[in-house]
């Protein structure tokens, strides 16, 4: 693989470009880190960013690539300039790539900037955070990709996030367009970062806050390994992303990472950002109620509120089908969570999948604290903030709690890759 970056622009927007070249051994259909398989669509994307043009640390550059080629890397990677040793050794480790040409020093900085999608789980990293800026990724067009998404309203989420009045940068970029298969999105996750990343000397970044949360971090949720996974590739800090990104002195933070999405509900609801959360692409003067990421939520809305399910969506709906056949499902840990606690489940969409699972209060109960491990694997200079918030706002998990997490779904079968709107959407 090789990757050129070239930029073009003027005092008010820079436009970085990437264009790249496959070696003989890749192949246009690769895997992300969480196992799925992914079409190559296109070789170019471009990230556009505000004001104007200056230096780029090449590690940020070729993190930034890194995040959308690696999937269809084989045997190396060729940047257009030289990175540090530690990047190059990162992605080495990581992935076993040779990366190169290695030459010149790391990069550093200070601050913590979160990556605010507009979903519940960024907000509640907000009001942990309140002081911290935001960058908000913002997918638009390719202009070598027909845009069949165009009911995506990426738009909408970057003026609810303008609407925070919290000091914020907006990257735009159509780097989803290089995926073909199984539909546009970020190749890996960490795509949504791309722009943070190029933004990073700017802002003067030394780590970026993302809104995954318990079931992503720790119990393999999403739509991969539904089971608890400590060394996840993707979150773990030891993991190959999580080295990556440290090596370009942007290491991931996750605030949330102890924490369920009953809890991220909860906390950005009652946060002054309630009003402006929005976890659905579809919806324009609020979420569309009718896909299959907001019958997920309002599932989980309800049952933080304790109050029957409102929905629109009726059994025969393609959405609402995975829910009448059994377990195992994307996101389990809250379906349990809230068939238990919403009143009239079963006369619902989720009533199956409430017979299937059989959870009770009690046995949901560890979903409503902070897992301890999660908060001591953030980096040194962000790690009491968060521990002194979740001590305050949320309490801890007992050992008996923290080993619910410890052991969930094993014994279990593996479940099968599943692939949803929500997974690919890039809304968290
Ligand atoms: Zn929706």
């Amino acid at each position: 693989m090789r990757v050129f970056w070239t930029a073009d622009g003027g005092d008010r927007s820079t436009v970085r470009h990437c264009a790249f070249r496959l070696d003989a051994e890749d192949a246009i259909i690769g895997f992300c880190a969480d196992g799925q398989a992914l079409k190559l669509a296109t070789n170019t994307f471009r990230v556009e960013l505000p004001r104007g043009p200056y230096e780029i640390h090449p590690d940020l550059l070729a993190l930034a690539a890194w995040t959308v080629v690696a999937p269809w890397t084989r045997r190396r990677v060729v940047f257009d300039r030289p990175v540090s040793a530690e990047l190059a050794g990162a992605i080495e480790e990581g992935w076993g790539i040779e990366a190169g040409p290695v030459g010149g020093s790391p990069r550093a900085g200070s601050r913590l900037a979160i990556s605010y999608s507009g979903g519940a789980d960024s907000a509640a990293v907000a009001a942990i955070l309140p002081d911290a800026p935001f960058v908000h990724f913002q997918r638009v067009s390719h202009p070598r990709v027909p845009n069949r998404w165009s009911h995506y309203r990426a738009d909408v989420l970057a003026r609810l996030a303008a609407e925070t009045g919290r000091e914020l940068t907006i990257a735009r970029s159509d780097l989803e367009f290089t995926l073909a298969e199984p539909r546009p999105g970020y190749p890996e996750h960490h795509a949504v970062a791309a722009g943070a990343l190029l933004l990073a000397d700017e802002l003067g970044l030394g780590g970026l806050a993302l809104g995954y949360e318990l079931g992503s971090r720790w119990l393999g949720g999403d739509r991969y390994l539904h089971r608890y996974t400590p060394d996840n590739p993707m979150w773990a800090p030891h993991g190959a992303w999580g080295q990556a990104f440290a090596a370009a002195g942007v290491p991931l933070v996750l605030p949330v990472g102890g924490v369920s999405e009953a809890v991220t509900m909860r906390l950005a609801l009652a946060s002054d950002l309630g009003e402006r959360v929005r976890w659905c692409l579809r919806g324009i003067d609020g979420p569309c109620g009718t896909c299959g990421k907001c019958l997920y939520k309002e599932l989980i809305h309800a049952a933080v509120e304790r109050r029957p399910l409102r929905t629109g969506v009726t059994p025969e709906r393609g959405v609402a089908r995975k829910w009448r056949r059994p377990p195992p499902y994307g996101g389990q840990e809250m379906v349990e969570y809230g068939c238990a606690r919403v009143p009239g489940i079963e006369d619902t969409v989720f009533g199956e999948a409430a017979g299937f699972l059989n959870a009770t209060e009690e046995s949901t109960a560890w979903l409503e604290r902070c897992y301890p491990p999660a908060v001591e694997e953030i980096p040194g200079p962000w790690r009491g903030r968060v521990r002194d918030f979740m001590a305050a706002e949320v309490g801890f998990m007992s050992d008996d709690e923290a080993r619910r997490v410890e052991t969930w779904g094993i014994g279990t079968a593996e479940a099968t890759p599943e692939l949803t709107a929500e997974t690919a959407s890039g809304v968290s």
